[in-house]
């Protein structure tokens, strides 16, 4: 066949955004308007107060969010994931993953269009700054054409500026999210040389931010963003997407007056949906990777149905198999499987996020050091201790011997351990040699805070090997 030659499913060898050369094919979608826009702008304060509030809050003493990759700690929604909580971590993540396999399965791109940072951002924070500043779309493509008057180009430094302001204001609080909020006040409220590294995170992410909305833009879904080029496997012919509705609107034909539409579709080729899709789409050729499911085109299609006179929801959320007319079915065996492996992970984790700890304690012989050997028939080990205090509440830890005599001192700094951190310190622990069974015999330490019993530690106490008697 030659390479040329156009097929219905031409449209997929390509993308929207990129011609044949592989230039970049800048999109100017037009503004758009109607009520799935005015739900989304109704939704957007609340997820901003999200992004933007979240490092602020505290839970019962705890950071909301906290993604401290650098102390490998991480609270979500409070609850806090130490370096011993690995387990628990990698049971969510797969929890999580399960989810979006699950819910994409189902429900589609409804993350996309709806909650993601990055849609949420580029359309609902971004592009209406640029309308503001340059028009709707078709001005806009006027107005990068030359000539570069002095007030052009003026409204550009004014937009970019805007930009970059929020950009910095995105990227302080990724930072946040990722060190604190309190860290961040020390970190910009103190000059860059005190903490140059975090001051350079500062400004990467800020231009990554104003790189990806002021210049990337689209091409972060499209070729960037793993979820995006996963949807051709999460996607199903029952999934809910946002579709057209071929089975109505072809065949496809111009509005004329006074023309018989008896044997057209409903679709008057107006071209109002491809004109506002801001990944450059035609929703028309059927669902596509690029598609972010912004709900734009079903909003700019209801209002042209409105003035034609015909019914609505030409384009809507709905699935393959709905508008094809073939069997719908929402519950398919891979969804029951999904769900029963997702029920099963958030049962197994609830279980153990329920029964952990809240201080949990590591207690091992120091490595490279064999026992000692006192005057007095006494062994010594030396062990180092660390701790990890989960809870909000400073620790004063105590150590003690269960159940042998002996004698257990700390050798290094107390432990004295801060609400949500770790302490460490050495301790030498010495014991007659006629209570020891073996070469390697198991002792029982107790950690204690003011008193109370927190937990109780087994370890291996190294001797000299018993005689036989
Ligand atoms: S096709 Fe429609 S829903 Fe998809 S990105 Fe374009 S305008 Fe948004
Ligand atoms: S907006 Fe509706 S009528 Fe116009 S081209 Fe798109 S699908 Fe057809």
């Amino acid at each position: 066949m030659p390479s040329e030659q156009k097929t219905p499913e031409s449209f997929r060898d390509s993308l929207s955004t990129v011609d044949k050369r592989g230039r970049r094919i800048w999109v100017y979608p037009q503004k758009p308007q109607g009520k799935l826009y005015t739900a989304r702008k109704l939704l957007t304060p609340f997820l901003l107060a999200f992004m933007f509030g979240a490092p602020f809050i505290k839970v019962g003493g705890n950071p909301l969010m906290l993604f401290d990759i650098l102390n490998r700690r991480f609270f979500i929604f409070g609850i806090g994931f130490w370096p011993h909580d690995f387990y628990l971590l990698v049971i969510a993540a797969i929890s999580l993953a399960v989810f979006i396999i699950l819910f994409t399965a189902v429900y589609g791109r409804l993350f996309c269009g709806w909650i993601c940072p990055q849609t949420v951002f580029l359309e609902m924070v971004f592009r209406p700054i640029e309308f503001f500043f340059e028009g709707n779309g078709h001005r806009q493509r006027k107005f990068n054409q030359p000539p570069w008057t002095a007030g052009k180009i003026a409204r550009k430094v004014m937009k970019h500026g805007v930009f970059f302001a929020l950009s910095f204001l995105v990227g302080n609080t990724l930072l946040a999210w990722i060190i604190g909020i309190d860290r961040l006040f020390e970190v910009v409220t103190l000059s860059p040389a005190v903490n140059p590294s975090e001051f350079a995170a500062v400004l990467a992410f800020s231009l990554v931010f104003y790189g990806v909305f002021a210049r990337f833009r689209e091409q972060a879904c499209t070729l960037v963003c793993p979820y995006g080029r996963l949807q051709s496997v999460l996607l199903g012919d029952n999934s809910i997407v946002i579709a057209y509705d071929f089975k109505r609107g072809e065949p496809r034909a111009k509005l004329k007056a006074g023309q018989d539409r008896k044997n057209l579709g409903d679709c008057i080729d107006c071209r109002a949906c491809v004109r506002v899709c801001p990944t450059g789409i035609d929703i028309r050729d059927g669902t596509q990777l690029e598609c972010v499911n912004c709900t734009a085109c079903i909003d700019a299609c209801n209002s042209v149905m409105k003035k034609a006179g015909l019914p609505p929801k030409l384009i809507r959320y709905s699935s393959y198999n709905a508008i094809a007319g073939k069997q719908d079915r929402r519950i398919t065996p891979r969804m029951i499987g999904y769900t029963v492996i997702l029920a099963a992970l958030i049962t197994l984790l609830s279980v153990l996020l329920i029964t952990r700890d809240n201080v949990e304690t590591t207690i091992l012989r120091t490595s490279g050091r064999l026992h000692e050997m006192l005057d007095n028939g006494i062994v010594r080990n030396l062990y180092n201790v660390q701790v990890v205090n989960k809870t909000g509440a400073v620790l004063n830890v105590d150590l003690a011997l269960k159940n042998i005599t002996g004698e257990l001192r700390v050798v290094g700094p107390p432990l004295k351990i801060a609400g949500r951190s770790t302490g460490e310190s050495v301790i030498t622990v010495e014991i007659p040699q006629d209570q020891l069974y073996s070469a390697s015999s198991m002792i029982t330490i107790q950690v204690l805070n003011e008193g109370k019993l927190l937990e109780e530690v087994r370890t291996t106490f190294s001797g000299p090997k018993p005689q036989r008697k």
